[in-house]
């Protein structure tokens, strides 16, 4: 899928491309076309899915296209200070790159009123803000919502939740009656339901939660040095048919595919140095089923679309919470389940456990630890027997002297 299916014209394809987005996240290949089309949409999906463009660019592009008039056509409504001003920087990032440039103002509350009185007084064509302050505005005569003709509800959940419901309804009096309206959510609440049914028409409804659960994720302590043993171990006891591994660098996806292709498996490597012709020939492989372990790193991987991906394997964790999202979004697609394993490693250089733990707040989901037999971390060990814990280390098998002969041959490999 890529953004110019979904019906951007060349102008917001190249602010697009310039945001660094290479493919549409499912959200906004499920929200863009009906949003051009003036339809009202009920959308699910969370902080990190992509909803913020899901809006921002047809939202964008119907006001550039539309004839001039005075604003505000389009009013963005968001629960907090910090949401709303991420919201209005996407906006502005976008539009500075547009040829007739929508003006967006921001407006929200716990600071002063009238720098943002101010601001208004040149007009805007997108304002957004949090209930409470812009019904102040109003109260101000800093501006009027007759000409809105699009309005959204960001987070609609925590909307209602933080008690905005009485200034929502206030501010709702005051639209007009024909607009277009859409509603974005992470969860759907009876509150946010019985929202919904007052103010969306026909809406197209999307829910990118639904394929959330599909996808199991995991995250296994280990060594670094254990990394590469223990995919091989999970490769062969999983079962999986066809598998992406996420590295950081080239480097890395050549390494690591050669090593896998050395014990046996079916491996090629997909990163952003090889020629368009051999990425071609990869993925070809991959499809047809004469590679079952593609090793990539995130560059290359961006909009990759392959059918039944068992499994995502992240070998080295991405450096963002998005990043996370997207690698993750390869498997359990189209109604299929998937699995997205993390390999967290405590002797790596940055801190992985914390950064994991960002990833997971993204997410407002708690990934349980797990240790795979045979591949302890031997750093969480000795911390545990430091502490008196009861995990002792046992005198070392056979097959455990041979794994850590072989890893660290991998590793000097490196
Ligand atoms: P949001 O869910 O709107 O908070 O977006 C989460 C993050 O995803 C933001 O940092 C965006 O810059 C990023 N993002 C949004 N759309 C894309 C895309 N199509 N490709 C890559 N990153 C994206």
């Amino acid at each position: 899928m890529s953004f110019s299916s979904l019906g951007l014209s060349p102008a917001l394809l190249r602010a697009v491309r310039e945001q660094g987005y290479h493919a549409p996240t499912a959200v906004q290949a499920a929200a863009l076309p009906p949003i051009l089309a003036g339809a009202d949409v009920l959308a699910l999906a969370q902080t990190g899915s992509g909803k913020t463009a899901a809006f921002a660019l047809p939202l964008l592009q119907r006001l550039i296209t539309a004839p001039p008039r005075p604003g505000p056509r389009v009013l963005v409504l968001a629960p907090t200070r910090e949401l709303a001003a991420q919201t209005a920087q996407l906006l502005r990032d976008v539009a500075a790159l547009l040829l007739h440039r929508p003006r967006i103002a921001l407006a929200f509350g716990g600071v002063s009123i009238n720098p943002q009185l101010m601001a208004l007084r040149g007009g805007c064509d997108v304002m957004v803000a949090t209930p409470g302050r812009l019904l102040d505005l109003i109260d101000h005569n800093g501006l009027k919502l007759a000409g809105i003709d699009c309005l959204v509800l960001d987070e609609a959940d925590r909307l209602l939740g933080q008690g905005f419901a009485d200034e929502l309804q206030r501010v709702l009096a005051l639209l007009p009656v024909r607009r277009q309206t859409l509603l974005f959510s992470a969860t759907c609440p009876a509150a946010v339901q019985t929202l919904a049914e007052q103010l969306l028409r026909d809406p197209v409804r999307i829910d990118i939660q639904e394929a959330a659960p599909q996808i199991k994720q995991r995250a296994i302590q280990l060594d670094r040095a254990q990394r590469l043993p223990a995919l091989r171990h999970l490769l062969k006891d999983e079962a999986w048919d066809r598998a992406l591994v996420f590295v950081a660098s080239r480097y890395t996806a050549e390494l690591v595919s050669d090593k896998l292709f050395a014990h046996g498996f079916k491996a090629g490597a997909l990163h952003g140095e090889l020629s368009q012709g051999a990425r071609s020939d990869v993925l070809a492989a991959l499809k047809a089923g004469s590679v079952k372990v593609l090793v990539a790193t995130d560059v290359a991987a961006r909009g990759l679309h392959v059918d039944a991906l068992d499994a995502v394997v992240n070998y080295e964790l991405p450096r963002s919470p998005a990043d996370y999202t997207h690698r993750i979004g390869r498997t359990g697609r189209a109604g299929a389940t998937g699995v997205a394993v993390s390999f967290i490693c405590a002797d790596s250089a940055e801190n992985a456990e914390s950064h994991f733990r960002v990833i997971e707040k993204r997410q407002g989901q708690r990934v349980p630890r797990e240790r795979l037999d045979g591949f302890e971390p031997t750093a969480l060990a000795s911390e545990a027997q430091a502490a008196g814990g009861i995990k002792s280390t046992t005198r070392k098998s056979k097959k455990d002297k041979l794994r850590e002969a072989a890893a660290k041959a991998a590793q000097d490999g490196h």
